[in-house]
């Protein structure tokens, strides 16, 4: 499947897409343009995000649209940091796809399309949180097993407090970013609303696990820079967890939102 929600000229401002649903008869149309859609080549199914008002913004006047078979989203496909964006398409929807006010999976959603975009959005969170947690796991684990091995000056550089520093502090990151994460799916689990901390759980995750990499490459010396290692790869690909699915700086706008600043 496919999430379109993000446009050319509305990345962060989410609410300020120009994407047209008009209705015909008992059908929507859309007209509009998509931007950076993950899997927007290959998916058969597509959440299509567009707005009957703009005036209105997000006060229940987007929509949700649906579709099955083919998701009705094609364009032009681009490449991002190690080629990750290549599934990332760019897509006209010049009256395309027409979606039936009912289907299968259910009607247009409309009225509620932004909030059902921010919902998603907040289990989105969560998963790049468990999926940054997991990447920063494994470069330490390659960083330890490296600072006993690796010698100099006639030890192994583990012994050196500033290789431990790197080490000690990547741990300890890492067991704070895990345990937000479990209490975030926790809450989630139990139906509570994790707007606050899933954006917590995704600034922190994404930042935190570019830092690992960084030190891991730090205690791996020249070799870290390497492809004859993973980290370098490792390194391009983390980067875009602070971007996708809302910004760092737009997490903390959103948690800033929730403490009613
Ligand atoms: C590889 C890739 C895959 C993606 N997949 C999808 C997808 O499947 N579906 C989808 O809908 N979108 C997708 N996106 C889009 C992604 O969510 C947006 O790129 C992201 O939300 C940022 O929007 P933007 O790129 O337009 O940046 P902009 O909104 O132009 O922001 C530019 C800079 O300004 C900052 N900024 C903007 N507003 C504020 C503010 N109020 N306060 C402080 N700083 C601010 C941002 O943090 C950023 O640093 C994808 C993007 C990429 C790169």
């Amino acid at each position: 499947m496919c999430f379109a929600l993000t446009e050319p000229d509305a990345g962060s401002d989410a609410q300020s897409i120009r994407s047209t649903a008009t209705k015909d008869d008992n059908e929507w149309i859309l007209n509009g343009t998509k931007h950076f859609i993950t899997n927007g080549r290959d998916a058969d199914f597509a959440l299509v995000f567009a707005a009957n008002d703009r005036s209105k913004k997000a006060q229940g006047h987007h929509r949700l649209h649906r579709r099955e078979g083919d998701s009705g989203v094609h364009g032009r496909a681009r490449s991002g940091g190690h080629g990750r964006g290549r599934g990332s398409v760019r897509a006209r929807l010049r009256g395309l796809p027409r979606v039936g006010r009912a289907g299968p999976r259910g009607p247009a959603n409309v009225g509620m399309g932004f909030y059902s975009a921010m919902q998603f959005l907040a289990m989105g969170r969560l998963s790049i949180g468990a999926i940054c947690n997991g990447i920063a796991d494994y470069c330490l684990e390659l960083g330890t097993d490296y600072a006993k091995q690796r010698t100099a000056f006639d030890r192994p550089i583990g012994k050196n407090q500033y290789i431990q520093g790197h080490i000690v502090e990547s741990l300890i990151e890492i067991k704070a970013s895990r345990l937000m994460t479990y209490e975030c799916a926790w809450k989630y689990d139990n139906g509570d609303p994790v707007i606050q901390e899933s954006s917590i759980v995704k600034l922190y995750a994404s930042e935190m696990a570019n830092r690992v990499v960084d030190r891991m490459i730090q205690v791996h010396g020249g070799m870290g820079w390497m492809r004859d290692l993973p980290l370098e790869r490792i390194y391009r690909f983390v980067r875009i967890f602070t971007l996708v699915e809302g910004t760092s700086e737009i997490q903390k706008y959103i948690i800033a939102k929730t403490l009613g600043l």
